[in-house]
């Protein structure tokens, strides 16, 4: 039998680049088999150097939220390419794109651009320990900032997934300023409160959590911790990097009403360029230099083509508000689907949705944090994630993720991602 185009540049890729790819749960390393190796995208499918074809159910993890290849994104991608890829001193649309931003996320009065979510964490949480003048902070257990060095611990994502939640190469020094709480659990948060007080300079969470599979927060827990962290003077931001223009178009503090302190985002933000930002409210922004003394700076920050691609996406969005109704309609379609395909079959495993995020746990315990998402089944995982793909559906390849669905997928294609799910779930009990 041949080999597959994508077997030998995994195998050739090995050679230079550390495990092959530049992101660890690429690697298929949780679900087994070589990644596949993607040649183009468009719209709701991608295709592989072998020329397969494959529906996306991750969409880049989260950006390609209208489907890839848009041809809004790609027009102004090509625009922009006319007039220099990058200019290291301030343009026009880096205004347009933070006021756009300004109008749509609820908590964000002033914002700066930078080039990664993990960019954006780490640069937010500095300058809520310049604003507080305190050095602690709160993040809680299964939820994933990036890979900044004090957020690796009790991290979800990849971390979670290649079985390192807490990375070595962390220092004992760096991690004893992060403490760590369950999610949906507010009295672990006052305990820490209480034990640390006047301490705590900030506590970061994302608000619907995707990054150990889709949680979904209980009531009254974000208006709590909202309570605590104005009662204790500590910074609370949320992390809206996966859910930020995604459950909303301000994002899931427009979605529950609450509205952090500073907010983090990414992904959809840069319409798949590498794009981060952190805002917030004005007296704490105008720490960052040179406004104020915290020091935060980039290169690249502000990259005319990402800035293009960004503000085009973030336009599409803020001016079709109807997307969302969309979005919702085919994340229902989705998830009922599965829900009442696994009742025909006799199996009842939990379905956390919500918008255009979902998930399926391989387990029949309501999920609701780190240690209930750990109750799955990671080996039928890796077998039903093959099935699918054997299908022509692409899934994360990691039952600690959600799916990100698109707009680009249509009534016909929801029929075929539900008909490979019967036949997958069937192979595989
Ligand atoms: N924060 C959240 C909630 C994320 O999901 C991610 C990435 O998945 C990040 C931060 C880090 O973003 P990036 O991978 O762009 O550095």
């Amino acid at each position: 039998m041949e080999i597959s185009k994508s077997k030998k540049l995994f195998s050739h890729a090995q050679n230079f680049i550390p495990g092959g790819v530049n992101s660890p749960v690429r690697a298929f390393r949780a679900v087994g088999g070589e990644p596949l190796f993607i040649k183009k995208a468009e719209g709701a499918y991608l295709f592989d150097e072998d020329g397969n074809e494959f529906i996306e159910l991750i969409n880049s993890w989260g950006p390609m939220i209208l489907g890839h290849n848009h041809p809004k994104i790609k027009a102004a991608v090509l625009e922009a390419m006319e007039t220099g890829t990058s200019f290291g001193a301030p343009s026009a649309k880096e205004v347009d794109i933070a006021e756009l931003i300004v109008s749509m996320v609820p908590s964000v009065e002033k914002v700066r651009m930078v080039n990664s979510g993990t960019e954006a964490t780490m640069s937010a949480i500095r300058v809520a320990r310049g604003y507080t003048g305190r050095d602690k902070f709160i993040k809680l257990e299964g939820h994933y900032h990036g890979h900044g060095d004090s957020f690796l611990i009790a991290a979800g994502s990849g971390a979670m997934t290649m079985g390192d939640p807490d990375s070595p190469g962390v220092t004992k020094g760096t991690a004893k300023d992060t403490l760590v709480a369950p999610y949906n659990d507010l009295e672990a948060v006052e305990k820490l409160v209480a034990a640390n007080k006047g301490e705590i300079a900030a506590l970061i969470l994302e608000p619907v959590p995707g990054n150990m599979g889709l949680c979904l927060p209980k009531e009254g827990y974000l208006k709590g911790l909202r309570e605590i962290c104005t009662r204790e003077g500590m910074v609370l931001i949320f992390d809206e990097v996966m859910t930020g223009f995604r459950l909303a178009k301000g994002g899931a503090q427009e979605l529950y009403g609450v509205i952090p302190d500073m907010t983090t985002l990414g992904k959809i933000i840069g319409g798949g360029m590498p794009v981060g930002a952190y805002g917030g409210k004005k007296e704490i922004m105008d720490f960052v230099s040179p406004a104020g003394p915290v020091y935060q700076a980039g290169t690249l920050s502000g990259n005319p083509i990402a800035m293009a691609a960004g503000l085009a996406m973030l336009t599409h969005l803020n001016e079709h508000p109807e997307e969302y109704a969309r979005l919702n309609h085919i994340g229902e379609l989705i998830s009922e689907g599965i829900l009442n395909i696994n009742k025909e079959l006799g199996l009842n495993y939990t379905v956390n949705r919500l918008g255009s995020m979902c998930s399926m746990f391989f387990t029949d315990h309501e999920v609701y944090d780190f240690e209930t998402a750990k109750t799955s089944d990671t080996g039928l995982f890796g077998k039903y994630f093959q099935a699918m793909l054997k299908r022509g559906v692409y899934l994360a390849p990691s039952q600690f993720e959600s799916l990100f669905l698109s707009t680009a997928l249509t009534d016909e294609i929801i029929e075929k991602i539900l008909d490979a799910h019967r036949e997958s779930m069937k192979e595989i009990h």
